[in-house]
């Protein structure tokens, strides 16, 4: 089978989302299966090329989660996590049985203190556990991705050496990750272009950057400019520890710098701050108020020189325009202080045009919720309008 994509063929970067999977799997992000299906519709309309659901060996919901997934978005291509055992693979691949796009996502630990401490194995024996898990998926499903876990403190020529023997059993990605988030920019951009070089067009190479040095954006991106054409990503940057790379910041980065990094993305960026208002609704945490792209002070101009320049010309102090990521104008707390007229001027910045009853309703409803919170969430508010709309059409 040909490859649909080539590393060497064009720019465009592929956004592999794992929202749904590493970043459900950090504290206080789960998320059941009707929750993890409004995400995936929302991370859908973003454009995400790839959705991965799940870990299904681990548990029974993160099966029902990636066949549920794959039932509903068929146009997605859907990713189901297995370590490289017959059992998760075979988990996988049931759980994968009704998408339209499958991909099974197989990893195992490359670097030696992984090697000595967790799994007592050889080298020799874990590129034959990498390539026997390969071949199996391959029975399953075309599209297999391989990831060398702990890839960054992996040793170069053994790096090399895995990448080629996995692409040689079938895989079609190849994912190296900075697990534990050690990397620095240059020392990663040189790795994988190590790897890019050695791989040539067999494989596309991916990286998935974690960010307990703030890194993880900053690695991504040297990557990418190494040749990876594959980023995993999260919104608002959640998984495991630190986080992984934050979509909306990568995503940003490639279209505001586009002068120095020529690379695109399927990334419909006016759903950047819907998706992450939908998450922090969701998981019941948000970002940290100054984050980058999505934080509720993203946009918000406090000092008197920065107002006054900002005032007389956005341009100024402002390097995205905040409605190009999805940023309603006018931030006004909705709470249960607010009238109605905030309300519908609220909805109107949301794309709602409700009715006199329609508006009733919803601002029945945010009153009686509004008295347990500090604040609505924009995609709460947007939610209930459309329940009302459904209601009262
Ligand atoms: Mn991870």
């Amino acid at each position: 089978m040909v490859l649909e994509y080539l590393p060497t063929m064009n720019n465009r970067v592929w956004i592999f989302d794992t929202t749904l999977r590493d970043g459900e799997q950090s504290p206080g992000c789960s998320m059941n299966v009707p929750e993890k299906l409004r995400m995936a519709a929302k991370l859908v309309e973003l454009g995400v090329d790839i959705l991965e659901a799940g870990f299904p060996i681990a548990s029974d919901g993160d099966f029902e989660a990636v066949d549920a997934v794959s039932r509903q978005f068929e146009s997605t291509q859907v990713a189901a996590l297995a370590r490289c055992t017959r059992g998760d693979i075979e988990r996988a691949a049931a759980s994968l049985q009704h998408a339209k796009r499958p991909r099974i996502h197989t990893f195992i630990a490359t670097s030696d203190i992984h090697l000595k401490y967790k799994l007592k194995k050889s080298r020799q024996q874990v590129v034959d556990d990498a390539c026997a898990a390969v071949e199996l998926a391959r029975k399953h499903v075309d599209d297999v991705e391989f990831s060398a876990e702990d890839g960054a403190r992996t040793d170069l020529d053994y790096l090399e050496e895995v990448s080629k023997a996995v692409v040689a059993a079938g895989a079609r990605t190849v994912n190296i990750p900075d697990t534990v988030g050690y990397s620095t920019p240059e020392e990663y951009g040189a790795k994988i272009g190590h790897i890019v070089k050695a791989l040539g067009d067999t494989a596309i190479v991916s990286v998935h950057c974690h960010d307990d040095l703030g890194l993880a954006v900053a690695n991504s991106l040297a990557a990418i400019q190494a040749g990876a054409r594959q980023v995993e990503c999260t919104i608002n940057g959640i998984g495991e520890r630190a986080g992984n790379c934050s979509l909306e910041e990568i995503v940003m980065v490639l279209k505001t710098r586009h002068d120095r990094y020529p690379y695109t993305t399927g990334i419909n960026a006016e759903h950047l701050y819907g998706s992450s208002q939908l998450l922090s609704g969701i998981i019941s945490f948000g970002p940290q108020p100054n984050k980058a792209i999505v934080g509720r002070n993203a946009f918000a101009h406090e000092a008197g020189i920065h107002q006054d320049g900002y005032l007389k010309e956005r341009t100024t102090y402002e390097i995205i325009d905040p409605k190009s990521v999805g940023v309603p104008e006018g931030k006004l707390v909705l709470g249960k202080h607010s009238g109605r007229h905030a309300l519908k001027k609220r909805l109107e910045d949301l794309g709602f045009d409700l009715s006199k009853e329609q508006l009733d309703v919803v601002y029945g409803e945010i009153t009686a919720l509004a008295d347990n919170k500090k604040g609505l969430m924009d995609e709460e508010i947007a939610d209930l309008a459309r329940r009302s709309q459904l209601v009262l059409a």
